[in-house]
């Protein structure tokens, strides 16, 4: 069997290594970006369900190295003061730490892993139809602007912007190693990370409309002059990217047809905290999928895939819309909310959110 993989981000590598895993197919992927994936993004968190899954492609150690690990995680109210403490990306019992990096070092430590196990990857080429395509597998990996979904379904409509912008930065440094701060500030949430090289990581999740240009750093400092803590780390930006607007997708009907399969933001954009971590998932479980089906089950392989990810995808969607809620909601609205908070994470986070980190893409 020949399979092509469109798109070289972490669907499209752990799809790769994934299949050539539990298939004896010839894999090929191609991305249409020329440059190494090192240049590309920001940092990201794996939680203990995107670990599990890449524990069994094999490469969790690879990843691990290639970041740090952060055991907890503190939120905090718009003025400084903590509303509660638990483990990141996981169940406190789950000895599973999460793991941060930066987005390009995790799509170039999959991308060696995949080529030393087989696959063969071609950069600077871009695939606009799966019908373009000689192989009896496509996979549809290539992004929240995916060509290929856009040829399974042309009648859906393009993503829309969330209303949510991202800009991330380091600073010189000064807070505890090993935790992940989440402040729910106005207008959006601030996320700091010390990292073993002893600067700070961070990121403003800003609410409003999409900037034209640049949000300078002092712009960022007038929203957070009462947090002490934020104010200081935004004082020592050495660093600071590009506005990244964020984008949601209505649902995507159509998966698959009889061989093609869209994986990972292409199927679904979960926003920031699990897409990652659900393109693991959606890897592992085709790969499963389909190294038990027939010779002539593909359709049936595909349709079974879909089956297993959609009621999974749902439920993370909706978790990721509630999130959301918290970040934008206005100065009342957030005064509530935190007293509700203080209240609620210490006895009922871990039960809340559980669930999400215990999934193992192997069973499942
Ligand atoms: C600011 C921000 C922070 C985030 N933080 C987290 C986090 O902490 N944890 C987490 O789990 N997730 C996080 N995410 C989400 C996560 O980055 C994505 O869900 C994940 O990277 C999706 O991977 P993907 O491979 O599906 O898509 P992409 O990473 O978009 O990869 C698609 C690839 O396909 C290529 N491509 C596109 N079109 C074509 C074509 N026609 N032909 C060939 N190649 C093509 C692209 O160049 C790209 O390399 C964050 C996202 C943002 C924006």
């Amino acid at each position: 069997m020949k399979i092509t993989v469109i798109g070289a981000g972490v669907a499209g590598t752990t799809t790769a290594l994934a299949l050539r895993r539990t298939t004896h197919a010839e894999i090929s992927v191609v991305e249409a970006h020329p440059e190494p994936a090192g240049t590309v993004g920001s940092f990201l968190s794996l939680a203990a369900n995107g670990l599990r899954g890449l524990a069994d492609l094999g490469c969790a150690d690879q990843i691990r190295a290639a970041g740090f690990d952060v055991p907890l995680q503190r939120m905090w109210g718009a003025r400084g003061h903590l509303l509660g403490e638990v483990a990141r990306g996981r169940r406190s019992a789950d000895d599973l730490l999460s793991v941060t990096l930066m987005r390009g070092a995790l799509v170039e430590t999959l991308r060696e892993t995949a080529t030393a196990a087989g696959v063969r990857i071609e950069t600077g080429r871009r695939v606009d139809r799966p019908s373009d395509v000689d192989a009896d597998l496509v996979v549809g990996a290539d992004g929240i602007w995916s060509a290929t979904r856009t040829a399974l379904d042309p009648s859906l409509a393009r993503p829309r912007y969330a209303g949510l912008y991202t800009v991330s930065g380091f600073s010189a440094g000064g807070t505890d190693p090993g935790v992940f701060n989440l402040t729910f500030g106005v207008p959006g949430a601030f996320i700091h990370v010390g990292a073993p090289d002893g600067r700070i990581w961070w990121a403003a999740q800003v609410c409003g409309s999409a900037p034209a240009g640049d949000v300078g750093v002092d712009r960022l400092a007038t929203w957070y002059a009462d947090n002490p803590v934020v104010a200081k780390v935004l004082a020592t930006a050495t660093e600071v990217s590009r506005p990244i607007p964020h984008h949601t997708l209505a649902e995507v009907e159509r998966w698959h047809d009889d061989r093609t399969v869209l994986v990972g933001d292409a199927a679904h954009p979960v926003g920031a905290g699990q897409g990652a971590s659900m393109a693991v998932e959606d890897a592992v479980v085709l790969s499963r999928v389909l190294a038990g089906a027939p010779r002539d089950g593909l359709p049936a392989a595909l349709a079974d895939f879909t089956a297993r990810r959609r009621g999974r995808v749902a439920k993370v969607l909706k978790a990721a819309g509630d999130n959301v809620d918290a970040k934008t909601a206005g100065p009342v609205k957030r005064r509530l909310n935190e007293a509700m908070m203080r209240l609620f994470i210490p006895r009922f986070y871990e039960k809340a959110t559980g669930w999400l980190y215990d999934f193992d893409p192997v069973a499942g």
